[in-house]
């Protein structure tokens, strides 16, 4: 029997925050109610193609999913429960914005089952959460993460970002020092990527954004601060308590079998892969045609196989975003060949110049390489 992880997109948001290009709008009580009937429609056909897999984690993103109400987020997760085979342990995330819970809903999802939350501030400085357009201030992040503790939930994830406009050094240590003292179990701390097209790339030069010298500081800072106060870091970007690592995102880092269900939704099993159309009527019309199951499920999914060397390329640079690495004999089982037979003078290369580490039968990312990773890893792309 196979694992299987799954992603559940819920593409609704109060409003939209001004860095924000993922799949997310607003939408009326109405769309939102009918858009869940779809997707636990899609969760039922799709149910067929996984009798011999058992679900692991179950990851509800967004968006954000906490605008639902309660009852919509149970409903979802019903339909997951009746369909799939899921494992005594399986972890089941749910993400939400402050602003958007109350200790009722939060109650409610541990009835669900949801055993670990993911919580987005981004900053503790209420000025900094202003020009990038969130809905919260640092208070109200404070009330939904108590109310959170207090409904029982004890694995907790809270994003922070670095780079932000009008941030500086001393402000993301600031929030850095009082995230950690809330002593939450997991901590994913990503730089600000502006985006073309969204209001903030627009209106750029109205701030003054952290140089990018100032941006590696708040990198190694994030990296030394975070060790000192107990947390492991085991992806570039994410740092958990031993024991607390995502099961769902070193899932997709370690190329495992994981369907998405919703607008837009990413999925990859195998060797295959496939995403769910991103606008709704076109949603819509995929959900149906499933029911009947004609052809135009593949094309509109935009299925794709990949080849061996796309396997492989993959397996290379999501692995190495892992502190731990890709492990040589795991490349063996999943290929048929060594991985000194596919990238060997690649490896070398890279371990001569203290980019890559062989250690415990595992190729992994030095200091020195996380600092230069993109270069690493494009290395392993085959011309
Ligand atoms: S809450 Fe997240 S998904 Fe929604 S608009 Fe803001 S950044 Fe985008």
């Amino acid at each position: 029997m196979r694992d299987l992880s799954i992603y559940i997109h819920i593409p609704f948001c109060v409003r939209k925050c001004l860095y924000c290009d993922f799949l997310s709008f607003t939408a009326s009580a109405g769309e939102i109610e009918s858009y869940v009937n779809l997707l636990v429609q899609e969760i039922e056909e799709q149910s067929v193609f996984y009798r011999d897999h058992r679900v692991i984690s179950v990851f509800l993103g967004g968006g954000t999913p906490s605008i639902l109400p309660a009852e919509e987020i149970g409903r979802i997760l019903q339909a997951v429960r009746e369909n799939y085979r899921m494992t005594d342990e399986v972890e089941i995330t749910m993400e939400c914005n402050p602003g958007t819970v109350t200790a009722e809903k939060l109650g409610n999802y541990i009835t669900y089952g949801i055993n670990r939350l993911s919580i987005g501030l981004q900053s503790t400085q209420d000025e900094e959460l202003a020009r990038i357009g969130r809905i919260h201030d640092y208070e109200m992040f404070l009330h939904t993460y108590r109310a959170a503790r207090t409904a029982g939930f004890v694995n907790i994830n809270i994003d922070l970002m670095a780079a932000l406009p009008g941030q500086s050094i001393a402000s993301y240590r600031e929030s850095l020092e009082r995230v950690a003292d809330l002593a939450p179990e997991h901590i994913s701390a990503y730089s600000l990527i502006l985006e073309e097209g969204t209001p903030l790339y627009e209106r750029k030069g109205q701030y003054s954004f952290p140089t990018e010298d100032e941006d590696r500081e708040m990198y190694q800072m994030t990296k030394e601060y975070l060790a000192e106060r107990g947390y492991q870091r085991y992806e570039i970007s994410n740092y958990a308590r031993e024991g607390f690592a995502c099961r769902h995102n070193q899932v997709y880092w370690q190329r495992g079998d994981y369907v998405g269900f919703g607008l837009g939704a990413a999925s990859m099993v195998g060797d295959v892969r496939w995403s769910a159309p991103e606008s709704m009527k076109e949603y819509k019309d995929y959900v149906e045609n499933m029911r009947t199951c004609t052809e135009n499920v593949f094309q509109q999914a935009g299925v794709q196989v990949l080849t061996m060397q796309e396997q492989m390329e993959e397996c290379m640079f999501l692995g190495l975003r892992m502190m731990c690495g890709v492990g040589c004999q795991d490349f063996y089982e999943k290929f048929g060949c060594t991985m000194e037979a596919v990238y060997g003078p690649v490896i070398e290369k890279m371990i001569s110049q203290n980019l890559l580490q062989k250690e415990n039968g595992y190729i992994k990312l030095t200091d020195r390489g996380i600092d230069v990773s993109n270069y690493v890893m494009a290395e392993f792309l085959f011309e």
